[in-house]
């Protein structure tokens, strides 16, 4: 069994890490002049740091960010990979991949870790209904995850653990809340005792009696509000089970994430985040878990992002009021027209979504590549990104300043208003571009020799056709650009168009 004690593996260099991941998508062909790079080299040392304040959800107070050490942990806990993530679980994991692209640039040196949850009781009977084994089946739904991160430009994390690759982490704090008589067995099932740790609810600041029954009544234990820590196995579970000091079972959904935070990131970092329907149980019992397991507490800043409403509710998978990205995208918007509608309410508050905030988001998005192509134009797109913020500092100060995005994009509009970037722009507006876009995490359109307007039109017309999921009609249109010399690339979410030699016979 894994032993308690935490060593902190190598030297931590996470924003260079992120930074080569995306040189390695900046390389990737057909997106020239991609902005998503920081410069490894310069982003730790030259930079000076800026101060980033945050909302607390711990003491209920916006209070400075601090870095653990020589960098900054950050957890967040991942999707459940048994569906499609909805965009409200991508309303969160946009809003903290803001958090990590802001630390990243203000110097904290972010080591970013967001889990997978791979078992639990959807994922076994998802991977039931469907005739395959649970391995197979929560693999299919992470690669679908990664697609749709990848299609929101989001910041590849710098581990991505899976529950079940840390049963034994669990085993180990289990075994520690049960020497310490935090936690009791019952039934080959294990408990954590409320009643014996004092500090129970902190978090939440719920009133005993509101925690009483939350947990339903399946399992025979002491206090109607003691959590589970691991399930002793049942039949519905077929054949998911992992030996135990108390026979047969599987860990309990919030003892998973204590341990990938604390295997990755150590007994004590910098900010756990989430959605704010995770503050209780789900992180109020982590918090329990590793304070009494480690006499440390687990996270020092608690980042909840609010929800995302559609009509009045909550997205939920549970009921059935959703959209994936993948229905955005087949709907017509771009999927970086769905990351700045995501982005520009504030994290904290609900987000309302209607189709019509894609479409202010996709004028928005407009303008913004409108400027993107001129400044790209005049200064030759060779510049390195910019180290700070000059022309656009008001902006930054917003989004230091608790991740006032909607002020942020507010201040930027603005400032367009009274910037002519054709008539007044130099180099540095270029590298400065780049930083704001990197921040948004909105790359930056193709860049393109003039395409004639009947080329245009046939890759239009072709890209229409991928949308409506006609491949034929698609193939045949690029067999005929192919004719006229010019070789269409799909993107994520848009194309490029290059010149090629004509096709002869
Ligand atoms: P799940 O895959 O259900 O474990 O959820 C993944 C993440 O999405 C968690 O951080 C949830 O809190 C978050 N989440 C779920 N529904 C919504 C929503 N409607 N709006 C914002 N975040 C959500
Ligand atoms: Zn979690």
């Amino acid at each position: 069994m894994e032993s308690l004690r935490w060593t902190r593996a190598g030297t931590w260099q996470s924003v260079r890490e992120i930074c080569l991941a995306l040189q390695r998508t900046c390389g990737r062909e057909g997106v020239p002049g991609r902005p998503d790079c920081l410069h490894p080299g310069q982003a730790k040392n030259d930079m000076a740091m800026d101060q980033l304040r945050l909302y607390n959800t711990l003491s209920r107070r916006v209070e400075p960010v601090e870095k653990d050490g020589d960098r900054c942990g950050v957890y967040c806990c991942g999707p459940t990979v048994y569906a499609p993530a909805h965009i409200g679980n991508f309303r969160t994991f946009v809003a903290v991949d803001l958090l990590v692209r802001t630390l990243a640039l203000a110097s904290y040196d972010p080591f970013f870790v967001r889990n997978l949850t791979d078992i639990d009781d959807k994922t076994i009977a998802g991977s039931q209904a469907a005739g395959q084994g649970l391995e197979d089946f929560t693999g299919h739904w992470t690669e679908v995850f990664h697609r749709d991160c990848a299609a929101l430009n989001l910041l590849p994390p710098a581990v991505e653990p899976r529950a079940t690759d840390h049963i034994n982490e669990q085993l180990a704090i289990i075994g520690r809340l049960v020497e310490r008589g935090i936690a009791y067995e019952r039934d080959g099932s294990v408990y954590f005792r409320i009643a014996a740790w004092k500090d129970y609810g902190r978090l939440s600041r719920l009133a005993d009696r509101e925690l009483l029954a939350r947990e339903n009544g399946r399992f025979a234990k002491d206090g109607a509000e003691d959590f589970v820590l691991w399930k002793a196995a049942r039949e519905s579970d077929g054949s998911v089970r992992y030996a135990s000091p108390w026979g047969p079972g599987r860990p309990g959904w919030h003892i998973e994430c204590s341990a990938m935070a604390w295997k990755h990131l150590g007994p004590n970092f910098s900010i756990h985040c989430g959605g704010v329907d995770l503050l209780f149980p789900h992180h109020e019992n982590e918090i329990a878990q590793t304070e009494a397991a480690m006499d440390r507490p687990i996270a020092r800043h608690w980042f909840h992002v609010a929800h995302l409403q559609i009509g009045g509710e909550k997205m939920s998978k549970s009921l059935g009021n959703l959209y994936t990205v993948a229905d955005i995208v087949t709907a017509g918007h771009s999927s970086r027209t769905l990351r700045l509608a995501l982005s520009s309410c504030h994290y904290g508050r609900e987000l309302c979504f209607r189709p019509e905030s894609l479409q202010s988001a996709g004028q928005a998005l407009a303008q913004l590549d409108a400027v993107g192509k001129v400044l790209q134009k005049s200064s030759g797109g060779g510049r390195p990104m910019a180290q700070q913020f000059s022309r656009w500092q008001s902006v930054w100060e917003a989004v230091l300043e608790d991740l006032n995005l909607p002020l942020a994009i507010g201040r930027l509009f603005r400032g367009l208003r009274h910037w002519n970037p054709e008539k007044n722009a130099n180099d540095d507006d270029w590298a400065e571009w780049q930083r704001l876009l990197f921040l948004l995490g909105l790359s930056l359109p193709p860049r393109e020799e003039a395409v004639p307007d009947g080329i245009r039109s046939l890759a239009e017309e072709r890209m229409a056709a991928r949308r409506a999921r006609d491949f034929i009609r698609a193939d045949a249109l690029r067999r005929k650009l192919a004719d006229e010399g010019w070789a269409v690339r799909d993107t994520e979410d848009d194309y490029t168009l290059s010149r090629q030699q004509p096709r002869t016979g």
